[in-house]
């Protein structure tokens, strides 16, 4: 579904994805880790073009993500997005949070964007919250919100971007939870996270980066218990 094939990506003098080849299946649920630096966020952001790359190609859904112009808007709007930032729109409820990217973009029909966005909302836990600001959400609520409102646009892929780092203990796990069973229904993901309960319970795939390369790709178990390269080992020593 997602093919990444000899992707080169330089800050300036800094090559920050180096010759990287990844290929995602339809609903195969991959998760990657890796150091500080090594070039997790600007995979995500290279794979809907938020990142330009110098060279190489990246597929969705076997057409070639264009550099720009009206092609790049709709292969984009395939890609839902999650940062570690909850960036809803401060200014709108939450259902109109949610419905506003299909009414926009895909041409919905206010009633039936309202309809999809509370099943979304029940889905994912915050359907009493509806008529709120998300400034009145926690934080896991406003995440959870997040993901409601990407699924709304029916993307083909989800990228997460440590979704959950930047939320208190006890609130990663309701989010983790949606996560989780996102991916038991079948979601393709790509997801950066160091939390690695999820990454034993829903990933088919673990993919370690360091310095802007792909290290190492096993399944999670294989990788946790039995990491290959020294790189993988050292990281894992500091975060297991
Ligand atoms: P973290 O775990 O801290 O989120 P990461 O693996 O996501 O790290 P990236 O954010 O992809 O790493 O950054 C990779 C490298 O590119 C880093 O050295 C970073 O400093 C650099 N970098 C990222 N964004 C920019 C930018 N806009 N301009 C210049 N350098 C950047
Ligand atoms: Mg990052």
């Amino acid at each position: 579904l997602v093919v990444l094939d000899g992707v080169n990506k330089y800050f300036g003098d800094l090559h920050v994805l180096k010759d990287i080849n990844l290929t995602v299946a339809p609903g195969e649920v991959v998760v990657v880790i890796g150091p500080s630096g090594s070039g997790k966020s600007t995979l995500c952001r290279a794979i809907n073009r938020l990142e330009t790359i110098e060279s190489g190609t990246i597929t969705i859904d076997g057409e070639e993500l264009p550099q720009e112009g009206k092609a790049l808007a709709r292969l984009r709007s395939d890609v839902g997005m999650v940062f570690q930032a909850f960036n809803l729109f401060a200014h709108k409820t939450i259902l109109q949070n949610v419905t506003l990217g299909p009414m926009k973009v895909r041409g919905v029909k206010k009633a039936g964007a309202q309809q999809r966005a509370k099943e979304l909302l029940e889905r994912v836990g915050v359907a009493h919250q509806a008529a709120k600001y998300p400034a009145q959400l926690s934080g896991g609520q406003q995440q959870r919100v997040a993901i409601a409102r990407s699924l709304a646009m029916d993307p083909k892929i989800m990228l997460f971007d440590e979704p959950t780092s930047a939320l208190d203990p006890e609130m990663i796990n309701e989010v983790l939870d949606v996560m989780v069973e996102l991916a038991e229904s079948g979601m393709t993901m790509i997801v950066v996270t160091h939390e690695m309960g999820f990454a034993r319970k829903a990933a088919h795939r673990v993919v370690f980066m360091a310095d802007g390369e792909i290290v190492e790709t096993a399944e999670p178990e294989e990788f946790f218990t039995n990491p290959q390269s020294e790189r993988a080992k050292d990281f894992l020593g500091k975060i297991l």
